[in-house]
């Protein structure tokens, strides 16, 4: 398997579109038309990892933190980054992340976090929005089939539990094919009127390409009429965060030790007054952003990580805030993702091997 084809099987499952706009996922370092051998996955990239996987015949690295963020200079053995580019050219090592993208789908990290506190009824905390439209496409009757079929089949009117969503309407259609016109109905001059069906259905921005060419392709009208129409609804398949309630209320205190033994924590950093918890909201990493989102859902507290000292004080009164670590909350997907990964392999036949790095990338350590 080829890396483009295997990126091509990732933006199904975690597509690059619904990641944060400023990000960088996907091939960063590499040959798309390289054949991958095995894989190591890794929270971020160091030059301990790189050598692992040369170390394991793994061609391609796959993070979760983009090693190239910021722009990049100059690739010199003067700077962290510039020394781990060189190795891996040198050695022919592709990168690959998944980043935000991997933080806003119900496997990545916000539902791991969530899983691993057992939360019942997870639900994204902070749903994307501007990312659904709807296309309506006027159809004959006996071409309704086979249109609603190819867009089907290219992704359209699927939603959450439910695909072959659509809407019919029965109407009529009127054209006058002019002199150069290569009409389907009707001769050319006269005005025709036609039995149509208007096909109706919900479309993930970044799919409407693909499902409006399917569309074109089998529809038989030489100029195929449809609109294409944005929504304001979210949508609740994707967004940062993620929020649950506890299978029993628990004192603060022993949510606080069962979140530092979950997450393997060596410390937690806390706000707020000690009262019982039952609603859980969770973003791992850096989710300060999403404080205003869990006081809405009604959380008792919010567990994320990278919070500021004014931070826990602005937020003191209102909900419990723990800080616990930004590698602590997200290295719990790395397994998940092994997984995916893995499937994604396996699917296509091939046997290379995935491996969970064996060092711990974490930079932080607590005296
Ligand atoms: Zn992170």
């Amino acid at each position: 398997m080829r890396i483009k084809e295997f990126q091509s099987e990732f933006e199904v499952i975690a597509p690059s579109a619904i990641a944060w706009k400023n990000d960088n996922v996907g091939l960063l370092v590499g040959r798309e038309n390289d054949e991958i051998q095995n894989i190591v996955v890794a929270l971020d990239l160091t030059m301990d990892v790189a050598k692992e996987s040369k170390q394991k015949n793994a061609n391609v690295i796959i993070t979760h933190h983009p090693l190239l963020f910021h722009p990049v200079k100059n690739i010199t053995t003067d700077s962290r980054i510039g020394e781990i580019l060189l190795y891996l050219i040198e050695n022919r090592i592709n990168l690959f992340a998944a980043h935000t993208n991997l933080d806003s789908v119900k496997w990545g990290v916000n539902f791991a976090l969530a899983n691993v506190l057992e939360l019942k009824n997870v639900e994204i905390l902070s749903p994307l929005n501007n990312s659904l439209s709807t296309i309506s496409v006027f159809v004959p009757r006996n071409f309704i089939e086979k249109v609603a079929d190819a867009m089907h089949s290219a992704g359209g009117g699927t939603f959450t539990k439910y695909d072959q969503c659509s809407y019919r309407g029965e109407g009529i259609g009127t054209f006058r094919a002019m002199n150069n016109a290569n009409p389907f109905i009707g001769t050319i001059g006269k005005k025709e009127t036609v039995e149509e069906i208007r096909l109706e259905m919900l479309v993930e921005d970044w799919k409407i390409n693909t499902v409006v060419s399917a569309m074109v392709q089998v529809h038989p009208y030489e100029e195929v009429a449809y609109n294409i129409t944005p929504l304001k609804n979210n949508n609740t398949e994707y967004g940062l965060g993620a929020i649950g309630t506890l299978p029993k209320t628990m004192k603060q205190e022993s949510f606080l030790a069962l979140l530092k033994k979950k997450l393997g924590a060596t410390a937690l950093r806390y706000s707020g007054r000690s009262k019982s918890i039952k609603r859980v909201a969770v973003c791992g990493g850096s989710g300060a952003e999403l404080i205003r989102d869990a006081i809405s859902h009604h959380a008792d507290v919010m567990v994320t990580a990278d919070l500021k000292y004014h931070t826990f004080q602005d937020f003191e009164e209102k909900i419990l805030l723990v800080d616990a670590g930004h590698y602590e909350t997200e290295h719990i997907v790395l397994p998940i993702l092994a997984k995916k990964i893995t499937q994604i392999l396996r699917h296509t036949g091939h046997n290379g091997k995935v491996y969970l790095t064996k060092h711990s990338t974490n930079p932080v350590h607590i005296f």
